[in-house]
C-alpha cells in the first residue's frame, strides 16, 4: 500500500500525518498543532496480512459454525434472550489469523444482528484496514456477550460466565494468531482482571488454553467520544502487527510482510 492511500487510512480514522511543507527544505515537516502534543512518530508502511490457511478444509468448519450459531440465536442461558431483539454471533471468516472481541452488541447491533455496525463500526473498520485487515476476508469480530444488555449497561458477571463458552469455541473454531481486545470491559473480562485499561495497553497478554497472544486497544465508541486518543489507539495497532509479525516469522510463515 503506497503512503497516500496509508495517510487516507489515518485521515480515515483521525489521526494526523506528517506532511512537508510545500518549498520546505528536505526534512522540514508541517505538524498539525494535535498532532504535535501527541508527540507522533512517522507512520511506517502498511503491510498486506497473510490469512491463515486452514488446517482442514472449510467445509469441514462449516457445521460446527452452524451448529454453534444456532444454539447462540436460541440461547436462554441468561435473562439478556428476553430484552434482546436477536444473538449477534460474528462475522468474518471460519478460520482466521486476527481476532477482534469487544464487550456486546449495542442497538444498532442487536437491530442488525452484526458486530461492530454503525460510527463505531466504520471507525473500527478504517483502524483495521490501516494495518491491512479486512471484516469479510482476515480478521473475525466478535463481542464477550451475544446479547445486548438493555440500555447498553456493563455485562453482569454471571451474564459474561454464561455467554464465555461460545467464544471459547469461537476461538477454538478459528484458532487466531493473535487477539485484539477492544474496550475496557473486554479487555478485563478476557483476563480476569480490573486493571485499567491504560495499564493493560503496550503489552502482550495471553488467552485461554491455546495461550493465544492478547493485545489491548480502546474501543471504537470511545474513540468516538474521545479522538484525542485515537493516536493512541494507532499505536496499539501498530505493536499488534507487530507482534503478529514476530509471530509469522518465528514458525516461518512465507508472507509478504515488510
Ligand atoms: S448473552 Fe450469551 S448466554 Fe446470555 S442469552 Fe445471549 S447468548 Fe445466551
Amino acid at each position: 500500500m503506497d503512503a497516500s492511500h496509508r495517510n487516507r487510512y489515518l485521515e480515515a480514522i483521525g489521526v494526523d500525518v506528517w506532511v512537508r511543507r510545500p518549498g520546505g527544505p528536505l526534512g522540514a515537516l508541517e505538524i498539525p498543532e494535535r498532532a504535535q502534543a501527541l508527540a507522533p512518530q512517522p507512520a511506517p508502511a502498511v503491510p498486506t496480512l497473510e490469512v491463515a490457511e486452514a488446517t482442514e478444509p472449510v467445509s469441514d468448519l462449516a457445521e460446527p459454525w452452524q451448529a454453534l450459531r444456532t444454539e447462540i440465536l436460541g440461547c436462554t442461558r441468561c435473562g439478556l434472550h428476553k430484552t434482546r431483539t436477536q444473538g449477534v454471533v460474528g462475522v468474518g471468516p471460519q478460520r482466521t489469523d486476527w481476532m477482534v472481541i469487544g464487550e456486546a452488541p449495542g442497538a444498532e447491533e442487536d437491530r442488525r444482528g452484526e458486530p461492530f455496525v454503525g460510527r463505531a463500526g466504520h471507525l473500527l473498520d478504517a483502524m483495521l484496514r490501516a494495518i491491512g485487515l479486512d471484516r469479510r476476508t482476515n480478521v473475525y469480530i466478535a463481542n464477550v456477550l451475544k446479547s445486548r444488555p438493555p440500555n447498553n449497561r456493563d455485562p453482569k458477571p454471571e451474564e459474561v460466565a454464561a455467554c464465555l463458552p461460545y467464544l471459547m469455541r469461537q476461538i477454538a473454531l478459528l484458532q487466531p494468531r493473535l487477539m485484539l481486545a477492544v474496550g475496557r470491559i473486554a479487555a478485563q473480562n478476557l483476563l480476569s482482571t480490573d486493571m485499567s485499561l491504560s495499564r493493560l495497553r503496550g503489552k502482550v497478554h495471553h488467552f485461554g488454553e491455546l495461550n493465544t497472544p492478547l493485545i489491548v486497544t480502546y474501543h471504537p465508541a470511545y474513540l468516538l467520544r474521545t479522538p484525542a486518543d485515537k493516536r493512541k489507539a494507532w499505536e496499539d495497532l501498530k505493536f499488534a502487527r507487530s507482534v503478529f509479525r514476530e509471530l509469522t516469522d518465528r514458525v516461518g510463515i512465507d508472507g509478504n510482510l515488510p
